[in-house]
């Protein structure tokens, strides 16, 4: 995708708007390639990731779109509490490339996202205390974005919330990347097609140190540091599975942001019908019923439960409608223990799917009501004292009637996130 109309071709050292000097690939997505960069002036950040999207018209048009959102958020009130939750722009600008103009946005560095923590635990969940601290911190961003901003994220989930890092840890890692080119020496592929988080092996748990000795040992002699290092990251290379280089992330002060306003829309100006990733995806949606800033708690307590459990809340099978629409609103109906049948009677889709309020050629047999509390105490192992308050808790989000829904206000006054335990 490396062509006209697509990415822009960056190499690490380049220096770009004569400012950024490009340190090593953070990521990227449909739209874009993200990178580290160290900002050569001193008006502003030392460090930024830099977000540069394809050229071709239509990203180039929604690139704008996110702009003004990204505008938006930065302005309206720094002070409200949520401010500090969302990610925040820079600066933006134009590059030019043998592929054409590309749209370039300066933001905020932020570290790995909670999808790299999910898979860190080897989806096994992370413990309820940062479930809280991590829950809360959004539902702040969300109370900022829709109660001031008018802003619907659209496209809450683990990958688009990403947690703060040290601006030591970010100057080790460029330190590794400068190391290679004083040394003359290539740059492993990872760090410009791999994103900086993962690291290439299981096994290499240990420290660097640890690695070093059983290095030497196995050679019958020493081997200088500097050198060291580089064999270790080819070696990392070469193999396997990807991990997170440090488990610090995980850490009681953990601080999160919501990024990623790419999908982002506007309370009074949708972009598109069918919003958000589809296991987050909020019943209002599939339904075809409109949606507002509902939709956004939805995927926040079907984010909430991931979290805690490592696995999803609701992951029907495939991705064709309507037999994934169908699976899916199974699913609700086993873990809500029913849809009222007012909510089946409105949306362009219900006809689709309901008939006198029941799920059409779904037989009630087939249907096994399994619900939250249940699900956490049988197959979680959960504790029944620990699964009452977190799954009324998540009943609040998951609720079926956006009206009756939580309000990320709300939700952040409900007794489950207050309780310290
Ligand atoms: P797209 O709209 O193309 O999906 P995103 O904004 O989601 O682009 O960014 C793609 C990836 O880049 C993210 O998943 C994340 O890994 C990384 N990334 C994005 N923004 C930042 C940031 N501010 N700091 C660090 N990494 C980021
Ligand atoms: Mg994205």
């Amino acid at each position: 995708e490396y062509d006209a109309g697509g990415y822009m071709p960056v190499n690490i050292g380049d220096v770009l708007k004569g400012q950024y000097k490009v340190c090593r690939k953070l990521g990227w997505g449909h739209f874009s390639t993200v990178w580290l960069c160290k900002n050569l002036f001193e008006d502003g950040p030392m460090y930024v990731a830099l977000k540069i999207c394809k050229s071709a018209h239509m990203f180039a048009a929604v690139a704008q779109d996110e702009i003004k959102l990204l505008q938006e958020t930065k302005t309206t009130d720094p002070n409200h509490p949520g401010y500090k939750h969302i990610v925040q722009m820079v600066d933006t600008f134009r590059l030019l490339s043998v592929n054409g103009i590309h749209t370039a946005i300066s933001m905020e560095i932020m570290g790995p996202s909670l999808l790299h923590i999910l898979i860190q635990s080897d989806f096994r969940g992370i413990h309820i205390d940062g479930v809280k601290k991590i829950i809360q911190q959004v539902l702040k961003g969300l109370t900022y974005l829709h109660d001031v901003c008018k802003i619907i994220h659209t496209d809450i989930k683990p990958e688009n919330i990403l947690i703060k890092v040290d601006q030591n840890y970010i100057r080790s890692i460029i330190g590794k990347t400068e190391r290679f080119t004083e040394l003359g020496l290539e740059m492993p592929r990872s760090y410009v097609t791999a994103d900086c988080w993962v690291d290439r092996d299981r096994e290499l748990k240990d420290s660097d140190e640890d690695i070093l000795a059983k290095f030497e040992e196995q050679r019958g002699q020493s081997y200088p540091y500097d050198k060291f290092l580089i064999e270790l990251t080819s070696f990392r290379e070469r193999h396997s599975e990807p991990r997170l280089t440090s488990p610090m992330w995980v850490s009681p002060n953990i601080e999160i942001k919501i990024a990623d306003l790419g999908n982002a829309c506007w309370e009074d100006h949708h972009f598109s019908n069918e919003i958000q990733t589809r296991q987050y995806r909020a019943l209002e949606v599939i339904l075809g019923a409109g949606y507002s800033f509902p939709a956004d708690i939805w995927s926040t307590g079907c984010m909430a439960f991931e979290l805690a459990t490592g696995e999803m809340l609701f992951s029907p099978k495939g991705d064709k409608d309507p037999s994934a629409n169908l699976d899916h609103l199974c699913l609700i109906w086993e873990t809500l223990g029913g849809i009222p049948q007012y909510i089946t009677e409105t949306g362009a889709n219900v006809r689709q799917y309901f008939h006198n309020g029941r799920l059409k050629n779904i037989p009630e047999s087939s249907l096994r009501v399994w619900k939250i509390e249940d699900v956490l105490v049988d197959k979680y192992k959960w504790k029944r004292v620990d699964a009452i308050p977190f799954a009324g808790f998540l009943e609040s989000l998951v609720e079926p009637d956006p009206a009756l829904r939580f309000t990320a206000a709300m939700a952040l006054q409900s007794e489950w996130l207050m309780s310290k335990d």
